[in-house]
């Protein structure tokens, strides 16, 4: 069975408001076994709700509307559904009542056009909203020959939420096959997307029940994996024998498989060998410190270190020869790996981690354009040294230097 989300209010069209409640409601769902295949967001406008509504009936099992039940004029997702379903809107007696004692206890008047969150879907069950005044409304029938499940729901997340989980989860659960979903997530450090796609699409074409999902950001690829089955671990045995497949392939690229960042793996290597690391950072600008830092526990070991700026932190703070910045330049092979040397050495440290480079868009030269970044680490007995050209604009470099060092260190900790 699947599922289309229908977010309702003109609000949620502009840049200031998002929808939020489908991103809950699809982890929900989710939960259930239920794929989400539609996504609608729409205005406030009889026409296009009752278009939106009749499209989903044709192509979903289970849709939920959120939004629109309020009292004003605007708040037209009641009507619309029954203009839809072609089920007339019936005036509750039981609701108008609540309503009533709603205003009454705040001691509020309350005014004719709340009346309308009293008009129920014929057929439909409503369902109270200890949060709102708005009900919910749960209505199930045939339509065109086929089941299908429609919800309206508030709008207000703290209203939606109490209400799905206490009234719609369980009646949801009871309508549906038995059916699970099982997702895996695979993460891979510095490698193009295309490569990476390359190298493993022969692998996943021969899993057409896996869903298989490739999301490539700042210098890190996720590789995602979901498959729906009748029993859990059916879905699991899926999702796991792929993801070892595509484990084998890629090997030692792939530097997470719970879903664990980059940083935290990095930790977790340090600790197992009772190691600490100290960085020195220019181009950066702190961001590899920061990130490490994110990893709670990580004072265990994780030093510190220094945000080397200018030439003169270099050789102040990370013990950088000055000759060897005249000769090489400030961002060369030679002064990252005395960077992380010196760095290690400086905070008496196990690992030094060091990165320097040009981030732009101003200060580069034909010999070192802008993007070229070096990547050294050094433990005192072996040391590497990284060159990369990265492209793009300044967050994108910094954040991919970041993301080499680290791998840089994760490959020689391994
Ligand atoms: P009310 O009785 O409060 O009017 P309602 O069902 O009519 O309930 P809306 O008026 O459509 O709800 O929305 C009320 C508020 O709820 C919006 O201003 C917005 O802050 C929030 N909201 C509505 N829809 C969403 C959504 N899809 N995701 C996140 N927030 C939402
Ligand atoms: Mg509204």
């Amino acid at each position: 069975m699947d599922a289309e989300i229908i977010a309702i209010g003109s609000e949620l069209l502009t840049p200031y408001r998002q929808d939020t409640n489908s991103l809950y409601l699809t982890e929900q769902l989710n939960q259930l076994g239920v794929e989400v295949t539609f996504k609608d967001v729409v205005g406030d406008k009889l026409e296009h709700l009752k278009q939106v509504v009749q499209t989903a009936l044709g192509r979903a099992d289970i849709i939920m509307l959120m939004g629109g039940l309020g009292p004003t004029e605007d708040d037209l997702t009641r009507e619309a559904v029954s203009a839809a379903l072609e089920a007339p809107l019936v005036r509750d007696p039981q609701q108008v009542e609540a309503l009533q004692k709603r205003f009454a206890q705040r001691g509020l008047p309350m005014s004719d056009n709340n009346l309308k969150q009293a008009d129920v879907i014929a057929g439909a069950t409503v369902l109270p909203n200890r949060n709102g005044s708005a009900p919910g409304q749960w209505i199930a029938g045939t339509y065109d020959g086929r089941e299908k499940t429609l919800l309206l729901l508030p709008g207000p997340p703290h209203e939606l939420q109490p209400l799905f989980e206490e009234q719609c989860l369980e009646r949801l659960r009871m309508r549906l096959p038995p059916q699970f979903i099982a997702t895996r997530q695979l993460k891979v450090a510095m490698m193009p997307e295309s490569q990476c796609d390359a190298r493993i699409a022969p692998i996943y074409a021969k899993y057409p029940l896996v869903q298989t999902t490739i999301l490539a950001h700042g210098g890190e690829i996720q590789i995602h994996l979901r498959s729906r089955a009748a029993s859990a671990q059916a879905a699991q045995q899926r999702v796991d024998q792929l993801a070892e497949e595509i484990e084998e392939e890629l090997d030692d690229a792939i530097f997470s498989r719970q879903g664990e960042s980059l940083e935290q793996i990095v930790g977790y290597y340090l600790q197992m060998r009772s190691a600490t690391l100290a960085v020195a950072e220019s181009c950066t600008g702190g961001l590899i410190g920061e990130r490490l830092t994110s990893v709670s526990g990580s004072s265990r070991y994780f030093a510190g270190g220094a945000l080397v700026y200018s030439n003169e932190m270099k050789t102040k703070l990370a013990e950088v020869p000055k000759k060897l910045i005249q000769e090489h330049g400030a961002v060369s092979a030679e002064v990252a790996l005395a960077m992380a040397e010196g760095i290690r050495k400086r905070c008496g440290a196990t690992w030094g981690l060091a990165v320097t480079g040009i981030a732009g868009p101003t200060g580069g030269t034909p010999e070192k354009p802008v993007g070229l970044v070096y990547h050294a680490v050094s433990n005192g007995e072996a040391s590497d040294v990284v060159e990369r050209r990265f492209p793009g604009d300044r967050e994108r470099v910094r954040r991919w230097a970041s993301q080499q060092a680290l791998d840089l260190l994760r490959r020689k900790l391994m």
